[in-house]
């Protein structure tokens, strides 16, 4: 595939010759460029060339959290590199890789950051639910599983459903809603298991609203911060602070 002759308006002639070179040569800027690239920039043949090549490179960067996970992996869809339609080892390869991304992701990255990398996955195959049942198997996570049940059901109850920037889907919510239905036992048991957990004890509270079709029993985030400036005073107005004559 020859890219040398590509657009040197969003690549320089040295970029592009780095993308058709070595996948071990090109730098790692550009390689994490090429995620930003607009869809149709580069045909579906060179999407699939580029992603194949630099798969793993991009799931690297992926891991060490060093590009935006949700925009890194969009281009694995359908309409773009395809990566259902890959020779079926180079596909499983790929597609062990981003599960593995995702186990650890939820081991060790911050629930909103998790959540924008399922985001991206989901555009893998235009769907959520293979990835979410990867975290269903995955090792010794209880606790995890219960930080991100809580996050989902607290967003259910205030109506906030804009999770993945990415994936362009007419329906987040279904398989979320289903997902944290279906995790509910093991919060049970975890809730039981740890009463000194509040996260799992308010994850049970969200399911009880949830039941009745409830309205939150928290407040939104910045909530405070709109009623005070509505009153005319600086948002920061109710904060507690630490006095400095002590
Ligand atoms: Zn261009």
């Amino acid at each position: 595939m020859n890219l040398a002759d590509g657009c040197h308006y969003c690549h320089s002639g040295e970029e592009l010759a780095f993308l058709a070179g070595p996948p071990a040569e090109a730098p790692d800027a550009v390689v994490g460029a090429i995620a930003a690239d607009p869809h149709d920039h580069w045909s579906g043949e060179q999407w699939e060339f580029l992603y194949r090549r630099f798969a793993s490179r991009l799931i690297d960067l992926v891991r060490a959290r060093r590009v935006d996970p949700g925009l890194t992996l969009r281009p694995f869809g359908p309409s773009y590199a395809n990566l259902a339609n890959w020779p079926v080892q180079e596909r499983a390869t790929t597609e062990n890789a981003l599960g593995d991304t995702l186990v650890g992701a939820l081991k060790h990255w911050p629930t909103h950051e998790l959540v924008v990398l399922l985001g991206g996955l989901a555009c893998a195959y235009d769907d959520l639910t293979p990835w979410l049942a990867r975290l269903d198997t995955a090792p010794a996570a209880e606790g995890d599983i219960i930080r991100l049940t809580c996050y989902w059901t607290t967003s259910l109850l205030w109506g906030d459903d804009d999770w993945f920037t990415w994936w362009h889907t007419d329906d987040p919510v279904t398989p979320v809603r289903e997902w944290t239905a279906a995790v509910r036992p093991r919060v049970e048991r975890f809730a039981r298991a740890h009463p000194e957990c509040k996260t799992a004890r308010d994850t049970l509270t969200a399911y009880d609203h949830l039941d009745r079709g409830g309205i939150s029993p928290w407040w939104y985030p910045g909530h405070g911060w709109t009623q005070w400036e509505r009153r005319g005073l600086p948002g920061q107005f109710g904060w507690l602070r630490p006095s400095a004559a002590n």
